[in-house]
């Protein structure tokens, strides 16, 4: 199905050259392909991978674990970083870490049960990279929160704020999605707007924001 995002033969071409997967990535690929399980695209992982590789964070903020595969995506990027993932189903939750354990990466991944608006006004630390993926009508408050946990020359990675592709044209929005929509449409105005940080959006996937803090 088309991401109305790219034509389809653009998706298909780079997903042909990103590296396979291998191991408990691509079991999760398995599982995500038989239960409806929102996850990282290919080219949104490998996306994450090269960030993380040019920004080499030690702390790592993740809103939405759902099963663990993109904090697994990173765990496996970087030895040396730790990632703290927060995540509010239940039985994600306990999928997740079974994950993890799987993957034998939970000395360094930490999930915390909640809803983020809370675990954000509530966890202490500050983080090199926050990455939001959980529910998008939600994004402002999510960043307004966020960035009061994130370290000077920080970076906030925004997952699906293209939404389908109906965030950049009404002809596309479909009626229950509507105030998604209109909240993601202001998401994209206000991080472009806000003083003090520069970011860009990047057609890939559902559509990634890339947020850097200046000061
Ligand atoms: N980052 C994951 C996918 C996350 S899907 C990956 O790429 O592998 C989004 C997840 O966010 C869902 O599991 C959903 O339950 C969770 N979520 C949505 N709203 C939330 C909230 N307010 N607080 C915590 N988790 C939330
Ligand atoms: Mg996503």
């Amino acid at each position: 199905m088309s991401s109305n995002i790219n034509e389809d033969f653009i998706v298909e071409y780079i997903r042909s050259l990103t590296p396979k997967r291998e191991g408990i990535l691509e079991e999760l690929e398995e599982y995500v392909s038989e239960h409806f399980v929102p996850i990282v695209e290919p080219e949104v992982a490998q996306l994450l991978r090269v960030i993380l590789k040019l920004k080499n964070p030690k702390e790592i903020l993740e809103v939405g674990t759902a099963i663990g595969y993109s904090s697994i995506v990173m765990a496996s990027t970087l030895d040396s970083c730790k990632i703290t993932t927060i995540e509010r189903r239940e039985d994600m939750i306990e999928l997740a870490k079974e994950n993890i354990e799987k993957a034998k990466m939970s000395d360094r991944i930490k999930i915390i049960s909640g809803d983020a608006e809370e675990v954000l006004d509530e966890i202490e630390g500050k983080y090199d990279l926050i990455f939001m993926d959980a529910a998008k009508g939600q994004y402002i408050s999510f960043f307004e929160k966020a960035k009061k946990l994130l370290n000077e020359n920080g970076l906030i990675i925004s997952d699906n704020v293209l939404f389908k592709g109906m965030v950049a044209s009404d002809e596309l929005v479909i009626r229950r999605k509507k105030t998604i929509v209109k909240r993601l449409r202001s998401y994209l105005e206000y991080i472009n707007d806000i003083e003090g940080f520069t970011s860009c959006i990047i057609p890939i996937g559902d559509g990634v924001a890339l947020t850097f803090r200046e000061e």
